[in-house]
């Protein structure tokens, strides 16, 4: 069986003393094993880019962007087998992971700009003769720790950019899906990459662990579920390392009585179920805003999902796949019966669907809950399913207090005609990232990435402008040349522009 190993220093291979089954999640089977790395090797792999460190960090700005450039073309060139990759392992269908690998290819070409966005801060005259300015230097090998649920993008959000900045890299992908992410990875290679500027470690905790306490490792960037952030979050900064850790979400959408219904039952269709609810910005929760509203969603909903289709990766029909796990699938059904013995009603039962030829596979059918309270455990913790959860409120403003409330800050959208209400709502919701109208505000890639309270630890967001900031420490310069024969006496006081 094919064993899914490391990339380091350019090289792949497998270290062989432990691993761990990769499913299909459309047929249950074991396809693959993944090697997991131990402390030596995620250590070779820290000092392969630790040697290669100083050539890169002193390799012209331009040159790096080339080889984003060439990267861009490959991706774009190994579109159909990237999708393929991820289908088989994740599971999404094909189309919804085309679109991962253009969100990820967007952020290779922000890093083309590399030149650009590294160019400093100059001040001529700061006093007489003197001049001052500020550069923004690289920190030196940086880590990213990646989850399942975009093997793709979620790591191309990260190691464009800090590599751009002239960081040398070490990634640890999520171990549940990956092959795509190890072929991306070797495409960097075949676009030019000096070796050991990227690196690549598969493994669990033992590989996290080595990457939060060696001290070569300046900065960590993840993304996954929030007790794992935090965890992440305060070893990095125990061990004095620059951390951003991107968390888990509960996104809601307020749906006003005047939303243009039919237009937001489409939007919150795909927001809710595309890739079966696995994204951090997936909606998971309606708040219908008037009782008429919620009826009139929740008999929409119902009737459109009966041509919900749920399948295999490959069938480009399917509107979503499987979950990732067998486990997490009984988690997913474990949240619906739960919600349900608290008095939710269940008016679109997914727990049990049958998709023909695929009888073993971790699929849970889209799932539409009503009179879902703030006190189940189905809306306080994260499903990361298939299931769409209807919350009945009174006011906006009942809405508004109700998101403010819990625990993630990710994302969230309004469905309304309603100008005045739709920037009352995004001028003081307390959450990162806001939709008005459009149900996966999910920004571009010249912007940043992130969400508040508990959805993010740190300051900076990801990729974008703030992902140049993080890779990146800043050093100001002041500067005199004096004159032959003119020279100052001793100043005592501090020192004031004359
Ligand atoms: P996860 O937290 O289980 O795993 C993420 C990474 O952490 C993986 O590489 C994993 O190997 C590692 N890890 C897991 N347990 C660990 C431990 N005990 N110690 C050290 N490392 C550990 O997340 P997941 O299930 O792969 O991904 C789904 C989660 O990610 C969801 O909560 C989702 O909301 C979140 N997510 C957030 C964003 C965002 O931008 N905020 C984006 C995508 C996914």
């Amino acid at each position: 069986m094919n064993t899914i190993g490391h990339l380091i220093n350019g090289k792949t291979f497998v270290e062989g003393s432990q691993s761990q089954d990769v499913f299909n999640p459309a047929t249950g089977e074991v396809t693959k094993k993944v090697d997991l790395a131990s402390k030596s090797t995620v250590e070779e792999a820290i000092a392969s880019a630790q040697a290669a460190y100083p050539a890169w960090r002193n390799t012209p700005p331009m040159k790096r962007a080339r080889i984003m450039f060439k990267f861009k073309q490959l991706l774009e060139e190994n579109a159909d087998k990237i999708c393929e990759l991820v289908g088989e392992e994740h599971g999404k269908i094909v189309h919804d992971a085309a679109g991962e690998l253009q969100r990820g290819i967007e952020n290779v070409e922000y890093a083309c700009g590399i030149p650009e966005l590294l160019k400093g801060e100059h001040s001529k005259n700061v006093g007489p003769n003197i001049d001052s300015w500020s550069e923004f230097q690289p920190l030196g090998v940086v880590a990213g720790i990646t989850p399942f649920n975009f093997p793709v993008m979620v790591p191309l959000w990260m190691y464009p950019m800090a590599i751009a900045c002239g960081n040398t890299f070490v990634l640890k992908p999520s171990e549940r899906d990956p092959s795509s992410t190890l072929f991306v990875a070797q495409l960097l290679q075949e676009a030019g990459l000096p070796e050991g500027v990227f690196n690549v470690v598969n493994g669990g905790k033992e590989a996290v662990d080595t990457l939060l306490t060696d001290e070569r490792v300046k900065a960590v960037s993840f993304v996954g579920s929030t007790p794992i952030a935090e965890y992440i979050y305060s070893t990095a900064n125990a061990n004095g390392k620059r951390c951003q850790a991107l968390g888990g979400a509960k996104n809601h959408a307020i749906v006003m009585p005047d939303a243009d219904m039919d237009n937001a039952v489409n939007q919150l269709l795909g927001a809710a179920f595309g890739s079966s609810g696995e994204r951090c910005m997936a909606l998971s929760v309606a708040v219908a805003v008037g009782d008429a509203a919620a009826d009139q969603l929740v008999s929409k909903m119902k009737e459109a999902m009966v041509s919900l289709k749920v399948g295999n990766h490959s069938d480009k029909s399917n509107d979503f796949g499987p979950v990732i796990t067998c486990a997490h699938k009984d988690k997913v059904v474990g949240y619906i019966d739960s919600a349900e013995e608290n008095g939710a009603e269940v008016v679109v039962d997914g727990r049990n669907p049958q998709v023909s030829g695929y009888e073993n596979g971790f699929f849970v059918g889209g799932t539409l809950l009503d009179r879902v309270t703030p006190d189940m455990l189905s809306y306080k913790e994260e499903i990361f399913g298939p299931v769409l959860q209807v919350v009945r409120v009174k006011t906006m403003q009942e809405a508004m207090d109700l998101i403010d409330a819990h625990e993630y800050g990710n994302g969230t959208c309004i469905f309304t005609r309603d100008g005045e209400a739709a920037r009352y709502f995004s001028d003081n919701i307390q959450v990162g990232m806001v939709g008005i109208n459009v149900p996966l505000p999910v920004p571009v890639a010249y912007h940043s990435f992130g969400g508040w309270k508990r959805s993010l630890f740190g300051d900076l967001h990801a990729y974008g402008p703030d992902a140049v900031r993080f890779y990146t420490k800043r050093k100001t310069i002041t500067q005199r040349w004096p004159s032959a024969g003119v020279r100052e006496g001793i100043e005592f006081s501090m020192p004031t522009m004359k």
